[in-house]
């Protein structure tokens, strides 16, 4: 099968420092699962390396990339430079791998959409992937690089004409919609809870160009999802007719994330990018959001899983899965008792 999953082992252990909503485990834990159920094949997994800074510059200023490496390097950073890149500032932590972690993350989008143009592969996995507040020449709303921009850039510079951007991440994609709705090969739709952080991507907005937002109210769940899905998004995408896919597959919108208030089980979740998969054009899928631990390791397992063909809406934790996902530490109210479903199955409903 032409199938990749992207990942690297600077995804373990946690870096953003104590408090942080991203002090948890995320990478690791989708990749060891996807292990323990036998659904990572020889070949399918590959280890990426960081981008190098030239690379990264394809979106983002070269004094913000070299910002980054002095914050790394330096693990400080002068107060002009705080003040412009907003490093160190925001909830945009200085940690010890702030250059390499999200400039790896940038080189699986990137090396996905490389793929995707040879012809290589058909559907490419980046779960590091999907930081889209980033801007050019600052970080934004804990993203310090912009993957799903550079991986859209460079299909477009491999000579892609009709790229398809979507994003179901419960914030809007912003720092995507400002620098590539204008782009004619671009076409971006966003689906996010409305008055919320960073409260752009207001309804009727196409961002001065070819996006298409849709805010949902607070509560919002699987129906709203899968309605906008099915009467607006799909049938766009099939006129717009595109040669490859950009999917952005942030899961805080999922009802047991604390950082927004949709509500979507993993069931409307994952038929929503089952659906979007089922158009079988090339298509790269990266993470995003996703703030509960237990929560984001059982979604993005089972996105792997619908790329493999298996079907995660039923599958239970075996002696391995119940392993990881009962090791997983998280310092939130919510996680105080820990619901059955959270260590024991990969779906939120009940059978
Ligand atoms: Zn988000």
């Amino acid at each position: 099968m032409m199938i990749c999953f992207l990942g690297s082992d600077i995804f373990r252990g946690s870096v953003y420092g104590k408090g942080h909503p991203l002090n948890i485990a995320r990478v690791w834990p989708v990749i060891d699962i996807c292990q323990a159920l036998g659904w990572i094949e020889d070949g399918e997994y590959r280890s990426i390396a960081p981008a190098r800074p030239e690379a990264l510059q394809l979106f983002h200023t070269a004094d913000y990339v070299q910002a980054l490496q002095e914050a790394e390097a330096e693990q400080r950073l002068c107060y002009q430079k705080m003040q412009r890149h907003r490093i160190g500032l925001d909830n945009n932590p200085i940690f010890a791998q702030i250059y390499r972690r999200p400039a790896t993350a940038a080189a699986a989008s990137m090396h996905g959409a490389n793929l995707l143009l040879a012809g290589d592969m058909q559907t490419v996995f980046n779960p590091a992937g999907g930081t889209h507040h980033g801007m050019p020449d600052r970080a934004n709303g804990f993203c310090f690089v912009n993957d799903p921009a550079l991986a859209i850039l460079t299909l477009l510079e491999g000579g892609a004409s009709r790229v398809a951007y979507i994003d179901i991440d419960a914030h809007h994609a912003d720092g995507v919609e400002a620098h590539l709705s204008s782009d004619p090969r671009v076409k971006l739709w966003s689906v996010h809870e409305e008055n919320r952080w960073p409260r752009t991507g207001l309804a009727g907005d196409t961002g001065g160009g070819q996006a298409r937002n849709f805010p949902l109210a607070r509560g919002a769940g699987n129906t709203a999802l899968l309605e906008i899905l099915n009467q607006h998004i799909l049938p766009d995408i099939r006129q717009f007719s595109p040669e490859f896919i950009v999917l952005q597959a942030g899961c805080d919108g999922l009802i047991d994330d604390p950082q927004s208030g949709l509500a979507y089980t993993n069931k409307g979740y994952w038929q929503a990018i089952e659906q979007i998969l089922a158009l079988h054009l090339p298509a790269l899928v990266l993470g995003g959001g996703g703030y509960n631990p237990f929560t984001t390791a059982r979604a993005w397992a089972g996105i792997w899983g619908l790329i493999k063909g298996k079907n995660p809406y039923q599958t239970k934790a075996n002696e391995g899965v119940h392993a990881i996902l009962s090791s997983l530490e998280w310092q939130h109210r919510r996680a105080r008792t820990i619901p059955v479903h959270w260590t024991e199955q990969l779906f939120d409903e009940m059978l």
